[in-house]
């Protein structure tokens, strides 16, 4: 195993002769004691087999289909294949050419990047084994697609619980004071956010938002409970002025603030909020659009996932969707 992983290094060497032997020099190293890598290998390996299986059907089977129609009873008013030489030949050569395009399109595969490096470990293997041939019953007793799907789920609910964790000890870091809040909203306001200001003063554990552009202005209050001393969900509402009822827009952008994750968290919840600044020049990230088919803005908001240790303060990206597109 280790003797090509050191192979796979030396590849990233131009001019040697190991590198012209085994791959193109331009694949990535490959880690082979990963199981992943290992069970995706299978997994492609055991795919192009089952090409290989149908490619075979190509002669005569899949040639001559034209030709199969000759056989069948045409309805009267249809013109088939067997009333026109002209039709026949083009079915013919229709066929070729898709039949080929096919055997062209397995050759690619079977040369591509994806497998390069897995046919440089296969015939490493080999050659480490004195020429014996690694699956010896011939054939394939696992179906590797299934077992790298089920690794690939573990996979991502190992991340989700660790996300978890890491959020755990954030939250209990933020609400562990009662004044923690202020130090978020006097952080956010030192970024000078563009189109964003901060209003303070609006009654304990609460304040308001203004984007100017937008012409939207926030409430956004602190919900307590008796456990904690900090805050424990941050609420949003309308603070339109007085006389003025919010808008459907408005009142939508409100629904998604606070149907958000991380209740808890002031900051992410400010920098959701000035994800809004500019709301009429947002375009959607999934269409690209700015309005979709029913005039409507991109006002759905999904944070991008960021690495939390790289900033302090901690900034959050959003990333714009219609109702439509979400
Ligand atoms: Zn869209």
């Amino acid at each position: 195993m280790s003797a090509s992983t050191t192979v796979k290094v030396e590849d990233q060497v131009p001019d040697t002769q190991e590198a012209s032997q085994t791959a193109n020099g331009s694949a990535p190293p490959v880690n082979w004691e990963s199981e992943i890598q290992l069970v995706s290998s299978l997994a492609k390996l055991q795919e192009l087999e089952r090409k290989i299986h149908e490619l075979r059907h190509l002669v005569p089977n899949k040639l001559l289909e034209p030709l199969a129609s000759l056989s069948y009873q045409s309805e009267p008013s249809s013109i088939s294949f067997a009333d026109s030489p002209v039709l026949l030949r083009n079915g013919l050569d229709q066929a070729a050419r898709t039949q080929l395009a096919n055997i062209e399109s397995f050759k690619s595969t079977w040369q591509g990047p994806d497998l390069t490096p897995v046919w440089a470990h296969v015939e490493s293997r080999i050659k480490e084994s004195n020429g014996q041939i690694l699956q010896p019953t011939g054939l394939w007793e696992r179906d590797y697609d299934v077992i790298l799907e089920e690794l690939l789920q573990t996979e991502k609910s190992k991340e989700e619980e660790r996300l978890r964790e890491e959020e755990e000890v954030e939250r209990t870091k933020a609400q562990a004071s009662e004044s923690g809040w202020q130090g978020v909203v006097e952080s956010f306001i030192q970024r000078n956010v563009p189109g964003v200001r901060i209003i303070k003063g609006q009654g304990a554990q609460s304040l308001a938002i203004a984007l100017s552009k937008a012409g939207i202005i926030f409430h956004v209050e602190g919900l307590k409970e008796n456990d904690v001393p900090g805050v424990a969900e941050w609420h949003v509402s309308s603070k339109a002025p007085p006389g003025r009822v919010p808008t459907k827009m408005e009142n939508s952008i409100i629904e998604c603030l606070n149907s958000r994750s991380r209740k808890w968290d002031l900051a992410f919840l400010l920098d959701m909020i000035s994800s809004y600044a500019d709301l009429k020049q947002t375009t959607c990230v999934k269409c690209n659009k700015l309005t979709n088919d029913s005039a409507q803005l991109p006002i759905i908001r999904r944070a991008q996932s960021t690495n939390p240790s790289t900033q302090d303060p901690r900034v959050f990206a959003f990333d714009a969707l219609h109702s439509s597109c979400a």
